[in-house]
Order: C-alpha cells, then structure tokens, then sequence
C-alpha cells in the first residue's frame, strides 16, 4: 500500500523546485493508487510565515495536486499540522530517554557558544561535545531542582557505521563519529524536525519518503531514530537537485520563484506540470510533451535521475506556448479573462476598457492570437487595439513608401468598397480589397500595411483581413474615417 507525503514548512511561499517535491510524490501516489498525504511542519516557530500555508495549499489546488489526507480535507491519522501534534512527540522523546536512547541536556545557548568557540579556536568542527550524555542521576536532580532549563538529544553510537539503501542513490553508508547528539525536543517543548518528521512518518504510515537531496544528510539520523524507537523504517528516494542552466544550485535569479507567481505570469498548470515532471524524471530522454494522464500512466521511480536537473526557463516557454495552441479557443478564452480583466497595473488592459469585457467579442479575437501567445499574461498587450482606438503618428500610415495623398486616396476608396460589402468576413474581405490594391496601382504590402494601421493603430498586428472581421464594420469605419482625418486635408 503506497502512502506518501508533501511535508512542506510554512516558511514562505512553495518555490517551484519545493513543489516539484509535491507531484513527484502525487504521481507515484497515483500511479500506484495510493495516497497522497499533505503534512504542514511548522514546528520551527521562529521561521514561520503569515500567508504561507495558504500560499502552499493554493498552489498544489493550482496544479491540480490533490491530496487524499491532510489540512481541510482531514483522515484518519489527524491531525496534519505538527503544531496540533505536540503531545505525540514530547512522549516519543521521554520513551527515548527513558530506554537510555535519549538524554536531557542543560547547556544554554551561552554555554554552547562558548564551545563553539573554544573548538574554532583549536580548529575543530563547531558540534556539541555530548558534556551532558554521561551525566550522574544526582546531578541531573540537583540542576533541574535549580530550575535549569533542557533539551533532548538523541545519543548517537559512538562507533560503527548508519548504511541505508535509496530507491534512487543505492546503499549508502554514514559513519556514526560523523553524526553528532542531535537535539528531539527543544527548550520551548517543540520537536525539531528530525524527531517530528520521523514521529509522523510512523504514526501516518508513509511507505516511501521521497524529498529533496537536501535531506539525504539528515536520514542517517532519522534511521537511527527508527531503530531506537522499534519502528520500521519507510523507503527513501532522494530526489536530484534542481540546478540552473549554469549548473549552479537553482536560486531566485534561475526563476525559483513562487509556483503562484507563475500562475501569475500566465503559465498553464497543466504545462507548469509537465515542465516540472523532467526535473529529474524522464520517459525516455527523448520525450518532452507528456499530459498528466500520461505522466502518472508512465511515472516511476527507476527513471529518476542521479544527477541534477536544470531548470530551463526558455522550455518552460515553448511548453507553454504548445499547451496554449492546445487548448480549444473557446477555453482559452476562459483562461485568458482574468488576465484581461485585472486592474491594469497588474498587467490587465487599459483602465479604459470598460469590464466585463464582452465575451462574444473576445471569442472572435481569441483565435487570432492563439498561435502568438507563449503566456496569458502577453495578452493584454497583443489585443488592446480590439477594444480601444490607438494613438498613432499619422507618419505610421505611410510606411516606407507612401505618400499622403496615395494613402489617402486608398483608405477613401476602401471605405466606399466595404460599405458595399454584404458579408464582413475574412475572405470577402480579402476578395475586395486585394483587387483594390491593384486598381491603386499599390503594392499589396504597402495598401495592407496602411490598411493594418488604420485600423489596429500598430504595424505588426494579426492577420489582417480576420482582424478586420473580428473588429467588425462599425469599428473599421470609424477608425479607417479617423485615419483619412489623421493625414489631414488633400
Ligand atoms: N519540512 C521539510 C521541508 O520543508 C520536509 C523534508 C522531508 O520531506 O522530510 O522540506
């Protein structure tokens, strides 16, 4: 029975490399058919966060990650947040030290300062030097009678060796004089994460741990842990590191930002997804485009990687451009409205644009600029001339090679052509106005150029002829009127 957690710290917002963390262990869970289990360790008060957990939660709803046992949803191994857990661990620790496993230690921070620096100076590594594991009964009676406050350390084998396999790493093997007594319970009566962490993985049944490399350091401590308290352990896959495309560790400049900023950027949850998944995982090292149906279909642990992934925000873009020309229009339009909709500074249209934006209208466009888009969030800036009237130096109308009065002459006569035209469409249009360009006497580059202008305000636009159909009639007078105005009096 696969049982596996995300057991994020609500110190910030998830960074994507942190939520990586999260689906790989979604897709083994599904996968499998087994369970996904969300688990907050906030045990570390000093660091925690306001708006984190929340930020953490939206973003694997964001993604579509959902999890069958944790915050809000609940389950039997409640509750899912250390902080609501603390009577489980202070136990744990006191069994420990009761089975001589465990040992009070009454240094202060002061005092392990003090020998902090003490080894400095005799250039020694900073550890503690275990002064209160051998520790008489009578001593330890006489300085907690004096009200000296203490922490449990784990009592680390002096010798020998901690080996452990990885479902990824293969066996390996801590010496134990490396190891040093690691603090269970702090001063304050909260667990560290080592005691809370291993506690909970037991007590929820979690078959595999499968985290980040980061933590590959602290499972030597964490096995011990198991064999003191007479647990099995579960499973550990140590998931590669997430480098940058120059190979160093992946940092907020490579883009290790917030999943929702992401989301905020414009980047579709199902290409974010697929993007994520080859951080270390591949299908055949060839195959870039896998949906989640797909992912979870193929997904196992045997094609995780050993060494590290880059991170590679150009890909993210192509991926991202792909999954949008996947989509159907009318659903992307969806998704595009509230990118449009939001308040201009945000990166929405112009405050001038009336909300809600006409649905009908924006259906029409859609189609135009899916193929251009390689994030919602460019669209704003690519279909803003639809619903407002640019400004333009009328210089623009005349391209390279233009004169006023040819241009004028032009624009006159397709205003005459277009309100003879019955059906405003993409090919009658183009059925009238390409002969008029010869009847002109222009290059057909230069009329449609002057033509694009006139009705978007811009040089570059959508083509010109579905663009003219999606402004529809009313707009393209009024705007073709306002140009032959711009170029002044013949
Ligand atoms: N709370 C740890 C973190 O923030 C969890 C590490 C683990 O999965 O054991 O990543």
């Amino acid at each position: 029975m696969v049982r596996v957690r995300y057991a994020p710290s609500p110190t910030g917002a998830p960074h994507v490399g942190n939520i990586r963390t999260a689906l790989f262990n979604w897709l083994f869970a599904r996968h499998h058919g087994g369970s996904f289990i969300v688990r907050i360790e906030d045990t570390d008060q000093e660091r925690l966060v306001p708006g984190a957990l929340e930020a953490i939660l939206e973003g694997l709803r964001w993604l579509g990650l959902d999890w069958d046992e944790g915050p809000e949803v609940g389950g039997p191994y409640g509750p899912y947040i250390q902080s609501e857990r603390q009577g489980l661990y202070r136990q744990e620790a006191e069994r420990l030290v009761a089975q001589g496993h465990a040992y009070r230690c009454y240094c202060s921070p002061q005092t392990l300062a003090q020998m902090r620096e003490e080894q400095a100076r005799r250039q020694e590594p900073p550890r503690y030097d275990r002064r209160c594991r051998e520790l008489s009964a009578g001593e330890r009676a006489r300085r907690e009678a004096a009200g000296e406050r203490w922490v449990v350390r784990f009592q680390t084998p002096l010798a020998g060796q901690t080996p452990f396999d990885d479902l990824i790493r293969g066996q390996v093997v801590f010496d134990n004089a490396t190891l040093d007594d690691f603090v269970l319970l702090k001063s304050d009566g909260y667990p560290t994460y080592h005691l809370a962490n291993v506690v909970d993985d037991h007590a929820m049944r979690i078959s595999h741990v499968m985290r980040a490399d980061e933590w590959l350091a602290s499972t030597p401590r964490h096995v011990l842990l198991y064999a003191a308290l007479g647990w099995e352990p579960p499973q550990f896959a140590h998931l590669p590191m997430i480098l940058g495309p120059d190979r160093a560790k992946l940092s907020k400049r490579h883009g290790a930002t917030s999943i929702l900023e992401y989301r905020d950027k414009g980047y579709l949850p199902e290409a974010m997804t697929n993007f994520m998944a080859l951080l270390g995982w591949s299908l055949d090292d060839k195959t870039e485009l896998l949906d989640r149906e797909e992912l979870t279909r193929h997904f196992s642990l045997e094609r995780i990687g050993k060494t590290g992934a880059i991170f590679n925000l150009e890909k993210l873009d192509w991926m991202n451009g792909v999954y949008i020309r996947k989509l159907p229009p009318a659903e992307l339009a969806q998704r595009l409205l509230p990118f449009l909709e939001r308040p201009e500074q945000e990166g929405g249209l112009p405050e001038a644009v009336a909300r809600p934006l006409d649905r009908a209208y924006l259906g029409r466009i859609v189609p135009l600029i899916q193929e251009r888009l390689k994030t919602l969030a460019e669209a704003p800036a690519l279909v803003d001339f639809f619903f407002l009237n640019l400004p333009y130096e009328p210089s623009l109308l005349l391209g390279k090679r233009l004169s006023p009065e040819a241009a004028r002459a032009g624009l006159e006569r397709a205003q005459v052509v277009l309100k003879g035209l019955v059906a405003f469409e993409a090919e009658a249009l183009e059925g009238v106005l390409r002969p008029l360009a010869e009847t002109l006497g222009l290059k057909a580059g230069d009329f449609f150029g002057l033509l694009r202008v006139a009705v978007t305000g811009r040089a570059v636009a959508p083509p010109l002829f579905q663009t003219m159909a999606a402004l529809g009639r009313a707009r393209c007078r009024e705007r073709l009127e306002a140009a032959i105005k711009k170029l002044g009096p013949a």
